[in-house]
């Protein structure tokens, strides 16, 4: 039984933070909340002084591709047990207590590793996700969805995927510029009708208004990006006040040389340093610098993206945290993208409040993890100490002392020499 005393809480469902808290970790929960001195010390509890420090629930990803990328490859050879074990440390380093697999798993191993639950991030996946032959993710993650050409396939498709318990179902309807066939309306009816009848949800990948709008129509649960080619327009919205579970996760992560518009102040940091090795540093700086003045189509691009997850939020439509991270446009910054998406949805409009809601209550809503999502009697003991307020500044979220994975501390030293020696 551990107590921690004095730091400020932030519960995660906006409400004000507790300023001066105490709260009981007993195994892995917590047991009592409240304020310094309320609580008595329980005969034998351990005790950490956290004065000064911000204390708030650990975040989840709700989009994120694993697997594929270790180091500077990308690459299906890298799909291994230890490849993924590697990639789930570092989110847990970053204070992601979990995260979603989105349709690019291959074979039984991501169902495997699921199962094998262990300390740190939570493993969720989809699985392999469904799109028109040789037309769903990025390479070299293709050939990992199910391709389907007519509905009686889809069906049965869905049902023998259903059969391993996917956390949700993953479509692409995207032509990718026009290169690719999006999956027919027909077909993707029936990927999300099948998976209903299974208790299944689906996520859809989009980018253009008229396919969001469709696929709402269709019974679509969630969005694993934000419509991007249209500003987001009433008719749109009224389909989403219909369905108000519906939810969508924002992938700012992926637009950021067009958001930034040269190098952000963050790669410095030690941060950064503690995590990715010289050469992926040098390379994610220079992808910023080489795109200093991006086109105007995609700087267009990127704000009118942020103008939609402002539109959408005013709106009062869930937004979740979901960075892409390991695919094509998310790379291989596996929790730092975690981190940085909060910024990013307050470049977007979001207050810092409303940012750690989405990365913490509605991601866990999302992923219907119960026992993560806010600091609560009775939820998992995932959390972050922080040496500064991230509800003055986003960016403090990166300033993390201490992460806490179901009750335990994350050893974050022994990753650090694991990844950068020191
Ligand atoms: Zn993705």
């Amino acid at each position: 039984m551990t107590l921690f005393e004095g730091a400020r809480l932030i519960v995660g469902d906006g409400t004000p933070p507790i300023e001066n808290s105490a709260f009981i970790v007993q195994g892995n929960l917590f047991t009592r909340i409240g304020r310094k001195g309320d609580l008595r010390t329980p005969a034998g509890a351990r005790r950490i002084d956290l004065t000064g420090k911000t204390v708030m629930p650990a975040l989840i990803d709700a989009h994120v591709h694993l697997g594929y990328r270790k180091g500077l490859s990308f690459s299906a050879d890298n799909y291994t047990r230890a490849t993924i074990l590697d990639t789930l440390d570092r989110f847990a380093y970053c204070g992601v207590a979990a995260v979603l697999e989105a349709g690019t798993g291959r074979g039984d191993l991501p169902f495997e590793i699921r199962r094998d639950a262990r300390a740190g991030a939570r493993y969720l996946t989809a699985g392999q996700g469904f799109a028109m032959p040789n037309a769903g993710p990025g390479v070299p993650m293709r050939d990992s969805a199910i391709g389907v050409t007519s509905e009686t396939q889809a069906r049965e498709d869905v049902r023998t995927l259903t059969q391993k318990h996917p956390d949700l179902i993953k479509i692409w309807v995207d032509d990718r510029n026009g290169t690719v066939e999006k999956l027919r309306p027909p077909l993707y009816r029936a990927i999300i009708d099948e998976a209903h009848a299974h208790g299944v949800r689906v996520m859809a990948h989009i980018a253009a208004l008229a396919d969001a709008k469709e696929l709402l129509r269709a019974g679509i649960d969630g969005f694993g990006h934000v419509v991007r080619d249209r500003d987001v327009d009433d008719e749109l919205l009224a389909l989403l006040k219909a369905r108000p579970k519906v939810f969508f996760v924002e992938t700012l992560w992926g637009e950021r040389q067009a958001i930034y518009q040269g190098k952000p102040g963050w790669i410095d940091a030690p941060f950064v340093h503690d995590l990715l090795s010289p050469e992926e540093v040098t390379s994610l700086a220079e992808s910023f610098s080489s795109t200093a003045s991006p086109a105007p189509a995609q700087r267009e691009s990127a704000q009118r993206l942020l103008r939609n997850v402002a539109t959408l939020n005013a709106a009062g439509v869930v937004l979740g945290l979901g960075t892409d991270t390991g695919g094509v446009t998310g790379g291989q910054y596996f929790g730092l993208a975690s981190l940085i998406e909060l910024e990013l949805m307050v470049k977007a409009g979001l207050t810092p409040a409303q940012a750690i809601v989405a990365a913490t209550r509605n991601s866990a809503e999302i992923l219907r993890l119960q026992e993560l999502g806010a600091l609560a009697v009775g939820k998992s003991a995932d959390f972050l100490v922080l040496d500064a307020n991230p509800l003055d500044d986003i960016a403090n979220i990166r300033r993390i002392s201490s992460v806490y994975s179901r009750g335990g501390e994350i050893n974050r030293a022994a990753l650090r020499r694991r990844w950068v020696g020191r």
